[in-house]
Formats: structure tokens, sequence, C-alpha cells
């Protein structure tokens, strides 16, 4: 059977100026809801003297006072569970689902309703679809199914296109491998940090996946790892299958941003349901076209939690919507989402990024697994890279150490980094989110 290419090939290809003028009805839309039934937004609006009124033009938007993160915990913690954000009451919610909370901040709590969740599903769909899942698809989603919101929504989109869709919960890594096998999937989900893990126990256990399974695609998400070239060309030759990236954020509960099968190095905005800005994150104005930004997302689809420009810290760049020959007029942030700005670690003066860290140990094939761990020699900050090799790859040791420090200073204004091998199976593995990056230096005399 013929498909189209598109979940909905009516907005996905939208010109530019039918596209504007969505958003800005759209916006106008939920700027009114959000102000008539979230003092959360009304109170920060009326004191920037803004009103959805004001909303003529898409330029308008920038009357908006940004949305932070510490807001929205301050609000948490001042009016326990949910803060004064929902613009419905509680009753009305289906579900309940909180970040993961890595680096040990409070959690965001959110709530949904039965439209959030549909619209949850909805933006998966663009996703998926987007990249080739159809209904005679069997997908295999590899997450866990808790409180974190994570590929709840995948799960659902997968669904509503009508593919077979199995869920991985409770099971062992071991498992998954099997019943990833054993029931023909021909799509599986996960982290990019997991689907390596799922390949390295399925070599464990003398599978081939690239060979003994059907699966064909991967969809990522989770981690910005999926758009990093060394690292989805590393996934795509073990399991034999294209891989997708996808990202999304627990505030917005769905994804905003999908690969489509073209590939085009980038994600394509879902500009019917969000709008998305670049800014510089120090001075808050906009930049271009092929500027390196943090993301400001708006979202159209939450009712019950509307996020009107949030920042996101995400590091962004965003080109035209013509970099892709796929037809969709959605703009592109080329590479993904690139890290968070808020990583940056200052090492004797120089910046490091975690990404930027991965980008380069990633084109190193017999790198198994790696972490960067920051910590303070006396009064010197130092920089190591752990690195794992792979099972019969250590006669490329230390050459291969030496070219990664080489690598490594070269892209960092010669900042000397330490490489130090460590055993197979030393270094920790995650499933859902990897902390590849550890800072081991004293909080007390530690100022980024
Ligand atoms: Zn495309």
């Amino acid at each position: 059977m013929a498909y189209s290419a598109y979940w909905n090939p009516k907005n996905e290809t939208l010109p530019r100026d039918d596209l504007q003028r969505l958003q800005l009805t759209t916006l106008r839309r939920l700027a009114e809801w959000a102000y008539a039934n979230s003092p959360f937004h009304r109170t920060r609006w009326e004191a920037a003297g803004f009103h959805p009124d004001q909303l003529k033009t898409l330029d308008d938007l920038r009357r908006i006072p940004y949305m932070t993160r510490e807001e929205w915990m301050a609000s948490i913690a001042a009016a326990p569970l949910f803060g004064d954000l929902p613009a419905t009451a509680a009753e009305n919610a289906i579900r309940y689902h909180l970040t993961s909370g890595t680096s040990g901040r409070t959690p965001i709590r959110v709530l949904d309703g039965t439209k959030d969740w549909e619209w949850i599903a909805e933006m998966w769909c663009y996703g998926l679809w987007g990249f080739g899942v159809r209904p005679e698809d069997i997908v295999y989603v590899a997450f866990g199914y808790g409180q974190f919101i994570g590929f709840w929504g995948l799960h659902y989109a997968a669904e509503k296109i009508g593919a077979l869709t199995i869920p991985g919960g409770a099971q062992p890594t071991e498992a998954r491998v099997k019943m990833i096998v054993e029931m023909g999937a021909t799509t599986v989900a996960s982290t990019p940090t997991y689907a390596l893990r799922l390949w390295q126990q399925a070599s464990e256990m003398g599978i081939d996946l690239a060979k003994d399974s059907k699966v064909n695609k991967l969809i990522l998400s989770g981690e910005p790892a999926g758009s990093i070239p060394a690292v989805k060309r590393q996934l795509e030759e073990a399991w034999g299958a294209k891989c997708g990236d996808t990202a999304g954020m627990t505030e917005v509960g769905t994804i905003m941003l999908f690969e489509c099968e073209k590939q085009p190095g980038g994600t394509h905005i879902i500009e019917d349901h969000y709008i998305e800005e670049v800014i510089n994150p120090m001075t808050e104005e906009p930049v271009g076209y092929g500027e390196l930004g943090e993301r400001v997302v708006t979202s159209f689809g939450r009712g019950f939690i509307p996020v009107l420009r949030y920042r996101t810290k995400d590091m962004v760049l965003k080109v035209p919507h013509t970099a892709c020959a796929c037809g969709r007029t959605g703009d592109i942030y080329e590479g993904g989402i690139r890290g968070r700005w808020d990583d940056m670690k200052l090492i004797r003066g120089t910046n490091v990024y975690p990404r930027a860290v991965e980008a380069i140990v990633r084109e190193y094939d017999a790198i198994d697994e790696f972490q960067i761990y920051i910590w303070r020699n006396d009064i010197r900050d130092e920089i190591t890279i752990k690195v794992e090799l792979k099972p019969g790859r250590e006669a490329e040791w230390p050459a291969l150490g030496d070219e990664l420090r080489q690598a490594l200073a070269d892209a960092h204004e010669n900042l000397h980094f330490l490489i130090e091998r460590v055993e197979p199976g030393t270094l920790p593995r995650f499933e859902l989110k990897a902390r590849r990056l550890v800072d081991a230096r004293p909080v007390a005399v530690y100022h980024q």
C-alpha cells in the first residue's frame, strides 16, 4: 500500500507564510487560555505589562516574558504539589509524571488530561511516521514505563499508527534482546546509550542484531547523541538499521523535533504545534539561522500546563527547511540538540562541552564506553577521559590514547586531557540517560 510520506500532509508542507499565520492564531488562543486560567502566567504577565490582546503579529511573541525552570520550581515549592501553573483543576487530570531529576534537582511534576495525551501521542506520530514507521511495523519499546514520561507518548503513537506495539517494561536486557528477535520487531525505541547496551548484550549472547533481527529502524530519544555522526554510524552498523533522532522534554510532555527519513543531519521542528525561538543565552536577543543559541519553546498542545517562551538551556543551531529534500517546511536544528548551555565546564580557562568531547571520542571505533572525569589535583583542575576498549582491540593501545589526547587538545585550545584506560565493564551504563560526566571537584571551592 502506498502511504503519504507525511503524518499530516497539509500542515507539514504548509508554505511558510501560511504556517506563520497558523502559528499566530494558535498562539493567541493559547495566550488567552493561559491568561484566563493559569495564575502563574497571569501574575508574571501583568507585572511585565503584557496582555494577550497585544499579539497582533508573530513578532509580538517577544512581548511575553521568558519562563524559566527556576520560576516553575519555585511555584511548586510555594504551593505543593503542582504550583500555580496548571490551568485547570487537578481532578481533570488522568495522569501524573515527573522529570527524571538528573543532577539532583527538584523534579518538575506534571498533570495531563485526556486531550493532552491525545496531543502527546499525535506529536510522536509526526516523528514515527516521518521516519518511516507504518502499520505493518512491529515496534519494541525498550523503556521502563515508570513515572518518567519518556517513551509513553511514543507507545501510544505506535498504537495510533496501527503498528504492533510491544511494551518492553520491566524486562532485563537479555530478555529484551530475545524478544526483539523472537517477535520480529522492525523498530526499536530507546536512548542511544541503551541501544548500544542492547547490542553489546546481544553480542555476548552470540546474536548479531544486524543479521539475526528484523530491526530496520531505531528511534532514539533522551540524549543528544542521536545526532552525533559517529554515534549514529556506530549504531546503524551494529544494528543494520537506520537511526532516527528525536527530542522531547517532560516540560512539554512529548517531542518537538524529529529526524525524517531523508536524514538531513538534523531534526525538523514541528512548527504547526510549536514556536521554537533561538536566542543568545547571555543577551537574550534572537540569533539568526546558522548561529548557535539557546532554544526557547512555546508549545500549543498542552492545555493543563501552558508553556510559553520556556528557556530550555538546550544548545541548538537552526537552519532553513530547504536544507532537507523531504518537502517539509518546518525548519531544522542541524545536529539536533547539541547539549546544554549549563553543561559547560570551565577547565583552566577553557570551555569544555561534554557533547563536543563525546563527538570526538566516538570517532574512535575501538572505544566501547567512556567517561569524562573532572577533578582537582591540589589547586589545579584536571580533566581525565576514562575509556574502555572493545574486546580484541587492546593492541591499538597506547597509540589510540595518544591520538585521542591530541584530537581533544586540538579542539580545546591545547588543553591537556589525561587519558586513562580502564578495564572492560568498569564504567557505568545507564538505561535512560548516560551519566558520562563526573565533576568530582570539591563543591565549596568550585565556581563555574
Ligand atoms: Zn526532511
